[in-house]
């Protein structure tokens, strides 16, 4: 329809055809899969067993150009490639994406289902609550918390034999440990099974984590932009006998556990994850695991469902995965590897599955290549790096709002050969082909487009198109399809861009010279002190998962283009040891967005006759 209505009009004008129906034409067992309502199901991690010996289809990965705030439409193109793939050039193809955060779906940016006639349907059920996987991890997320500040008060008030006694319960006159309690004898080195044989001195060890207060690194979540929690104080009931702390909040999707979910590649690889993370240091300096509170069976049993990616399909009848929804500028801002890998075996040797890495490609692409292709083993085919003409205006010197401007070449030609370029440039540290998707959007002419695709081939795209999807469905993308289906049967030359033996700073300093452009970077004492006791406690092989704005190449958002000639200041780092990164914040960034003077939830509404929702984008 022209004009195109609302991404929530589109969405509920199509009637999903049922997941089950949608399972079976995909090659789904019936037993592999678990309706929640009409229209979406979770999948069963046995489907990878039994497609064990099937070939993988090629892997596409979809990242942009610096974005403005709005975003330029990464998932819209995701969305639409796989649209395009399927219906017109009748190959098989899976989209993964990842769950969109309630942060922007009521704050500025909104939902992240694509949109226009390129989307994912039910709009509003991918948009909210899903199959609940983000309220399993603020779930298992807090529960860490809690059992931190409960041990610590616990330990402050009682004995070691009292400690001892509540720990090992004695049961028809029997103290038994449990197997996580054996475990930690054996961190410990105690190798014993008997709690009577323990003597005073082990069952001081064993009893007492002696968590450090100003050590603890594990904050609170919640999935609402809610910025007063940044900083909090708790324990200031008198119940808590004075065991008063600073702490904060982030927001859930910036949770390690969030972290894991999308990089883990079993159940047993999930709980081990947990298991391992760090939440804090003992006053002795040793790293305290969530293994160590006797919380992991637990949070493995809170996950044991959201380890089940949610089948969903376009608003063609395509399938989606959506699992997982790390940020990309707090986390490492990609789908999951299980999805990818379930997709890759649906799809079949012939098939496509495209996915979509958060924000430009120095954010979520770097951090796809070296953490997430690091942990799955998986290697993409090709690179769709997405542009809008509106975005490189801006990279070009005009407006910082987001929003068009009159037509203006200059300007154009200015944002592709700063920053279109740069990232082009980016995506080749990695020697893997890019085909450069400009998004068009309604005010853009043909000239300006036109140049974009003719300086982005200058710069050694392999191609660069533009693409109508968002008004004309996979119709309107499928020369994009037909270029990305040309550069995929090429072959890439795949590199990490960092060997992970070097030292943290060592790699910290190649992302910050090689991607960002930095002249060098410059460490906080505290970062130095972190950097240098990750690498004592035998964690300094991590790869580097970086906290930076989206909004510019560097670490100042208002330094559009491609900026030069700047010192990245790394103000923290901190560990994820279960996600298996280390992760340095840069300059000013905060792990908790907060709300702007006017969010989109006051345009969001709900019929109570109808049940109709409005205002979700
Ligand atoms: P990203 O994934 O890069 O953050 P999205 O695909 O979510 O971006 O798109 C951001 C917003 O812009 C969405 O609300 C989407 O509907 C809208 N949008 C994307 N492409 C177009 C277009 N060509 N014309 C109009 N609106 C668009």
């Amino acid at each position: 329809l022209t004009p195109v209505p609302s991404d929530l009009e589109i969405s509920r004008a199509q009637i999903p055809k049922p997941v089950d129906q949608l399972a079976e034409e995909i090659g789904l067992l019936p037993e592999e899969l678990e309706a929640y309502g009409r229209s979406k199901a979770k999948v069963r991690l046995s489907v990878l067993e039994r497609l064990q010996s099937q070939p993988n289809g090629k892997y596409i990965l979809v990242a942009g150009i610096t974005p403005t705030p709005l975003g330029e439409g990464k998932s819209t193109v995701t969305v639409g490639l796989v649209q395009a793939l399927s219906a017109h050039l009748r190959l098989n193809s899976f989209a993964c994406l990842r769950q969109p955060s309630q942060g922007p779906t009521f704050g500025v940016k909104g939902g992240a289902a694509g949109g226009g006639y390129a989307q994912v349907i039910p709009m509003e059920e991918f948009n909210l609550h899903l199959t609940g996987d983000i309220h399993a991890i603020t779930a298992a997320n807090n529960l860490v918390a809690a059992a931190i500040d409960a041990r610590m008060l616990h330990e402050a008030t009682q004995s070691d034999k009292a400690l001892f006694n509540r720990l090992v319960p004695s049961v028809n006159g029997v103290r038994k440990f449990s197997p996580i309690q054996i475990s930690r004898l054996q961190r410990l080195g105690i190798r014993k099974t008997d709690p009577a044989s323990l003597t005073p001195e082990e069952i001081n060890a064993f009893v007492r984590l002696d968590l450090d207060p100003s050590k603890i690194t594990w904050q609170r979540v919640v999935d609402t932009n809610d910025r007063f929690l940044r900083k909090i104080t708790v324990g200031q009931a008198s119940s808590e006998k004075g065991q008063i702390r600073e702490t904060g909040f982030d927001i859930a999707v910036a949770s390690e556990i969030m972290a894991i979910l999308a990089l883990a590649d079993s159940l047993g690889d999930m709980k081990n994850r947990l298991a391992r993370m760090v939440v804090g240091t003992s006053r002795s300096g040793q790293p305290i695991t969530a293994e160590d509170l006797g919380v992991s069976g637990a949070l493995a049993v809170l996950m044991k469902d959201a380890i089940k990616p949610t089948l969903m399909q376009t608003l063609e009848g395509t399938p989606v995965f959506v699992h997982a929804g790390p940020f990309a500028n707090i986390a490492h801002g990609n789908s999951s590897v299980l999805a990818d890998k379930l997709a890759l075996k649906l799809v079949g040797q012939d098939g496509f599955v495209v996915t979509e890495a958060g924000f430009g490609a120095d954010i979520g692409m770097e951090k796809f290549f070296n953490i997430k292709c690091r942990a799955s083993g998986l290697r993409p085919s090709v690179v769709v790096l997405v542009a809008t003409v509106r975005a490189l205006k801006m990279h070009g010197g005009g407006p910082n709002v987001g929003q068009h401007s009159a037509v203006n070449l200059s300007l154009v030609a200015g944002g592709c050969r700063s920053n279109l370029r740069k990232q082009i440039q980016i995506v080749h540290l990695f020697g893997v082909p890019v085909v450069v998707a400009v998004n068009v959007f309604k005010t853009d002419t043909q000239a300006e487009i036109d140049l974009v695709c003719q300086i982005a081939k200058e710069c050694g795209a392999s191609d660069a198109l533009p693409c109508n999807h968002w008004a004309q469905g996979g119709r309107g993308c499928s020369e994009l399809a037909q270029a990305v289906k040309e550069a995929a049967s090429k072959p890439s030359d795949y590199q990490f861009l960092y060997n992970t033996e070097v030292s943290a700073d060592n790699k910290i300093r190649t992302i910050a010279q090689r991607v960002y452009g930095a002249d060098d970077i410059e460490l906080s004492p505290e970062a130095k002190t972190k950097t240098d006791y990750y690498h004592q406690q035998g964690y300094g092989s991590l790869p580097i998962c970086m906290a930076k704005t989206h909004l510019s190449l560097s670490h100042m958002p208002d330094k559009k283009g491609a900026p030069t000639g700047f010192v990245l200041p790394i103000r923290d780092v901190r560990a994820s040891i279960g996600a298996g990164f280390i992760y340095p914040l840069v300059g000013t960034m905060s792990t908790m967005p907060g709300l702007p003077t006017r969010p989109c939830f006051y345009d969001i509404d709900l019929d109570p006759v109808t049940e109709e929702i409005t205002g979700l984008f």
